[in-house]
């Protein structure tokens, strides 16, 4: 993992194409305690301090029934990450580990997920505990935690699919 974009002991750099952002939107933005990585968290915990979201317009009418939720699922965008490592030693002990087996900030689409607590919505602020990202990072999107989340949409075939398919 890479902490302040220095490149260790048997980490694998590569040539990425330049990044497009697939025209995602930042639909707000995190406001944390942390204003180094280094003092970041490596990952949030629910009895972590009291962070904010706040929700841009128009998305803030996209908040309508957040509350009925204990925990959501946030998802938010590493912006100050490098992405062109494959390989990376969180250790910094020679040991080198897949990007894709690690939950490291730095990968090629710079996506970090957490399941934080919801205290309280005012306006267009959620107040939530156990992120573990810099101050001012951009918000993605939000969702129910999945495991609190029942489909109110109809159910449809795939849902009843079982047993085993590789194409
Ligand atoms: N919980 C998320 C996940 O699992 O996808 C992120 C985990 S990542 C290990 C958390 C670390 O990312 C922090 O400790 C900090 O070093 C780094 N970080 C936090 N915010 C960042 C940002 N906006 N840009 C780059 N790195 C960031």
């Amino acid at each position: 993992m890479v902490r302040e974009n220095e490149i260790r002991q048997n980490e694998v750099a590569v040539s990425p194409p330049e990044p497009v952002d697939a025209g995602l939107v930042f639909i707000g933005r995190i406001r944390t305690p942390w204003d180094q990585r280094l003092l970041c968290p490596r990952q949030g915990r629910a009895d972590g301090p009291l962070c904010r979201i706040e929700i841009f317009e128009p998305w803030d009418q996209a908040l309508r029934g957040v509350e009925a939720f204990e925990r959501l699922e946030v998802l938010y965008w590493l912006d100050r990450s490098r992405r062109d490592l494959v390989l990376q030693s969180p250790g910094s002990n020679g040991k080198v580990h897949g990007t894709f087996s690690l939950r490291s900030p730095v990968r090629p689409n710079p996506i970090g997920t957490s399941i934080v607590h919801l205290e309280r919505v005012e306006g267009n602020v959620l107040f939530v505990r156990g992120l573990d990202c810099l101050d001012g990072t951009p918000l993605l999107d939000l969702k129910p935690d999945r495991s609190l989340f029942k489909p109110i949409a109809p159910p449809q075939p795939g849902d009843y699919e079982t047993g085993e398919t590789a194409t």
